[in-house]
């Protein structure tokens, strides 16, 4: 597989270095930009495959930074956020962001996260995922007849379960927030009734998930959202799956 090129903005130096040298030390192409006005430039003049983001920059603030992109381009963005930007990291979710680190990172964090989001683009970039049937694992959702198996087993779900399962896939290596998810599955009159989500996600993983318990498929992002796995049959566990 190609390495990607990457785009780093963080304006932290030591972070930075940090980053970079990791990248380096894995045969990843990178650009470091310091500041939103910079990352801005950068992601227009030399069309990365990924963006690394800060949220707190001196010039701008880091969701300014994601909104402006995403008015042109749909490549991935891992948000890199302090505890203290909780919420500004959900907000970045919410206005397009794919992913989230959260400082301080471990460098086996930041790989597993960039592997994901690798994997992301090539289904992306496959034609097979225009199809109308999705294949995960022993998953396999059929959407012109609005089936879906476990392996060669048909499931039964309830529309709601359906509906958000497709949700999810169709996001497959992307975390969703509880919020995009209560307004995609129930529209935005609704409002973001997180305990009822909570419910649906639990009777879905019990009909989907062998070990409910330790979810293969969907993980759970404690106060943020879900995202769904790309399970490679026999695959080993990698890290990207410990933090939920
Ligand atoms: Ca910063």
């Amino acid at each position: 597989m190609n390495k990607m090129l990457i785009l780093v903005v963080e304006d932290d130096s030591s972070v930075r270095n940090l980053i970079t040298t990791t990248l380096k030390a894995h045969d990843y192409h990178f650009l470091t930009a310091s500041t939103g006005e910079a990352a801005i430039l950068e992601v227009s003049s030399h069309n990365p495959d990924v963006v690394l983001m800060d949220l707190g920059l001196p010039d701008m603030d880091g969701v300014e930074v994601i909104k402006k992109i995403r008015t042109w381009s749909n490549l991935p963005i891992i948000v890199i956020s302090a505890r203290s930007e909780d919420t500004d990291k959900i907000e970045a979710l919410d206005e397009g962001a794919d992913d989230y680190l959260t400082k301080p990172f471990s460098v086996e964090e930041l790989l597993a996260r960039l592997r994901v989001t690798q994997r992301r683009l090539s289904t992306m970039e496959n034609p097979m995922t225009v199809s109308c049937v999705f294949v995960n694992g022993k998953l396999k959702l059929d959407y012109a007849a609005g089936c879906v198996y476990l392996g060669e087993r048909e499931l039964h779900l309830t529309p709601i379960e359906y509906k958000l399962l497709c949700l999810l896939a169709k996001n497959v290596g992307k975390v969703l927030t509880h919020t995009y998810i209560t307004q995609k599955i129930w529209g935005s009159s609704w409002g973001h009734d997180i305990a009822s989500l909570r419910v649906f996600m639990a009777t879905l993983r019990k009909k989907i998930e062998s070990e409910p318990d330790s979810p293969q498929y969907i993980q759970t992002h404690i106060g943020v959202g879900y995202r769904m796995l790309r399970v490679e049959e026999n695959e080993r566990r990698d890290g990207s799956s410990g933090y939920s």
